[in-house]
């Protein structure tokens, strides 16, 4: 008994800890891995656009390097052809027609005033040159000249990176300008400082006229304008020409550009031009990598935001929302080189396709490690469950052996002693006798035919029999012992005979299964009824008790081999889990079947069917 409860004990532990252990080992890093797939691919998006950012941002540097290099170009180009004495006008005509570059060229004497272009004889252009530029030439109105803040504050920059990743200035003057530039970008803190700096010392930090950085992973509301990275100051046209022997001058007036070029002279005077924004933006255009490729337009903005080039199919939705832009140079203020996606929808629809896929194969591998993990648990619980009932098998046989033999022993040993003189009472001992070899030999019968049932070998010897003859027979050879043991049993037999075509031996041993059940699985109300109806082409064994019952629940199961229903009544009592097995493949190989119902109010029926013997009835 206590070996039964310990079994079900241990197999409900069993169940637990094999379910700890794939929920642990399985289910648990199962999840981990799909939800770290899943986050992974929520931010795909934001990797493809990271990806493509880096590509163009290579591109932009290279664009700008490259637009850098032209100015610097031009201004040799221009030192190279400026004639030396302009005084005439011939020499800076014969300038203005060769030089393509070259708007109005003007002379300027330091001290005075314009003496070329000629006052007297100007064209429209010239005069518009002389409107905006007579105050300033004359230093009575200030230009903004602009400077790289990271060429302002490359020392700080370069010394606070030097802190942060102890490394040491580079000692060339453009490799720590172009350290000094991406550390700047790339830095927020850095950024942050630099600007704070500025505008404590009063400088005006322009904000750019584009917002770049047009991305589906970052939200519209988080884009706030963008400072610039040139920051302006004041200058007179005296103090610029002060420092160098020729240079360029960038205007904005009423958002018309203009860039003049200056170069001294000897005898005081300053020759240059205003140069041609028509063929300065040809030759930027020149300078720049193809400007359309099929993920991407290249662009340059001129101050207003607008390309200083048409002629491309392309046109973005909002030029002020380039995909990522940098400003180009201290001379071209406000100019931006941009790049815009061609297809930016493209990325999300990309990223939602990864992403979908991702969580579906996720979802699909986590599926198939759940079901497979079932599998194999429930299939693992059931094979070592059997294989402990089998271990546990061989002791409830031995034991329940035990009991009609040690009863049989008792019997014998009396009358053997002879200390029943009564012929009656010796009769009924000799019945008990014999009812108990009767279960002792089903008990043998059970243990071998599952033996054969396994293998599929077992024979029958049928025989056409009265079947109401037989089950009186063998309850009959019961009723001794069960009255003995304070049995009520009750039989009610319908008119015989009912023919049938059976084994008798094997239908025996099925309805001595069931019998022996009412018996071990009494309770305080030791009642069993047998009874033997027919309704053509069928009779019903109906085998009623009033004992402990089965759970519902557990009553499907009962069929099946080894199972023992899972309490504590049914612990009490010795069982093998064979009988009922064994009766319902008896019953199957007969045509028959057993079925399982409650009895009210406690108790069981069990209700078993078999063919009448067809020939027996064919004829009335
Ligand atoms: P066992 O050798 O354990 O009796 P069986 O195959 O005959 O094996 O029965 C299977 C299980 O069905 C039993 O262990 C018992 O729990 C339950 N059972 C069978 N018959 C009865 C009954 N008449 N009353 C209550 N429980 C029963």
């Amino acid at each position: 008994m206590k070996r039964n409860r310990g079994n079900l004990k241990s197999g409900k532990l069993l169940m637990w800890k094999l379910c700890g252990i794939y929920t642990l080992a399985i289910v648990i890093p199962g999840l981990i891995l799909c939800l770290i797939a899943i986050r992974a691919a929520k931010h795909e998006d934001a990797f493809l656009e990271k990806q493509l950012e880096t590509t163009f941002s290579a591109e932009l540097t290279q664009s700008v390097y490259g637009v850098e290099l032209l100015l610097n170009q031009i201004r040799t180009e221009l030192d190279s052809t400026v004639p030396q004495n302009g005084e005439s006008g011939d020499a800076l005509a014969l300038w203005d027609s060769s030089a393509a570059l070259v708007d109005v060229p003007f002379l300027f004497k330091r001290t005075g005033s314009f003496l070329r272009p000629d006052v007297k004889r100007v064209s429209e252009k010239e005069r518009e040159f002389l409107t905006f530029n007579t105050d300033f030439f004359m230093d009575r109105k200030m230009v903004e000249v602009y400077r790289s803040i990271t060429e302002e504050y490359l020392d700080t920059i370069l010394t606070a990176r030097a802190k942060t990743q102890s490394m040491q200035k580079p000692d060339r003057k453009e490799a720590a300008r172009k350290l000094a530039e991406s550390e700047f970008e790339i830095d927020k803190d850095v950024q942050n400082r630099v600007y704070s700096d500025l505008k404590k010392r009063g400088k005006l930090i322009p904000y750019r006229n584009v917002v770049s950085g047009n991305k589906s992973s970052v939200k519209v509301e988080a884009y706030s304008p963008q400072l610039s990275t040139y920051v302006s100051e004041s200058m007179r046209f005296s103090q610029i020409v002060a420092v160098a022997s020729s240079g360029l001058i960038p205007r904005i007036i009423d958002e018309q550009f203009m860039l003049i070029y200056w170069k001294k002279r000897a005898n005081g005077y300053i020759t240059g031009c205003s140069i041609d924004i028509d063929q300065l933006a040809q030759r930027i255009t020149g300078a720049l990598p193809q400007m359309l490729t099929p993920v991407r337009f290249l662009t340059v903005l001129e101050q207003s935001g607008r390309p200083v080039f048409s002629g491309s199919s392309f046109t973005p939705k909002d030029w002020s929302r380039p995909f990522i832009a940098r400003e180009i140079s201290r001379l071209l203020p406000r100019w931006e080189a941009a790049v815009y996606l061609v297809n930016p929808e493209e990325i999300s629809s990309r990223a939602r396709m990864a992403t979908l896929s991702l969580v579906t194969v996720a979802a699909v591998l986590f599926m198939i490690i759940l079901t497979s993990g079932i599998v194999l648990l429930v299939s693992m619980y059931s094979e070592i469950r059997l294989a402990r009932q089998k271990t546990t098998f061989v002791t409830n046989v031995s034991h329940e052996l035990k009991t009609p033999l040690t009863s049989i022993r008792i019997f014998a040993e009396l009358l053997k002693e002879r200390r029943q003189p009564d012929p009656v009472k010796q009769e009924r001992y000799l019945g008990i006798m014999l009812s108990e070899i009767e279960r002792l030999t089903r008990l043998i019968n059970n243990v071998l035919d599952f033996a054969r049932m396994n293998k599929g070998t077992r024979k029958y010897n049928k025989k056409v029999c009265d079947c109401v003859e037989l089950c009186r027979e063998l309850v009959e050879n019961q009723r001794v012992r069960l009255e003995h043991n304070r049995f009520v049993l009750e039989t009610v037999y319908e008119q015989g005979p009912l023919v049938v075509n059976v084994d008798p031996e094997a239908i025996k041993q099925a309805l001595l299964n069931v019998l022996s059940n009412a018996e071990k699985y009494s309770s305080s109300e030791k009642w069993i009824k047998v009874s033997v109806t027919s309704r053509r082409p069928y009779l019903t064994i109906t085998i009623e008790d009033r004992g402990i019952g089965i759970d519902q629940a557990q009553s499907e199961f009962i069929f099946k081999e080894f199972f023992r229903v899972d309490d504590s009544l049914t612990a009490r009592v010795q069982g093998t889990g064979l009988g009922l097995t064994i009766t319902r493949q008896i019953l199957d190989d007969h045509g028959g079947e057993i079925r399982y119902q409650r009895n009210e109010p406690s108790g069981s029926i069990f209700l078993i069917t078999l063919p009448l013997y067809m020939e027996s009835y064919r004829g009335e």
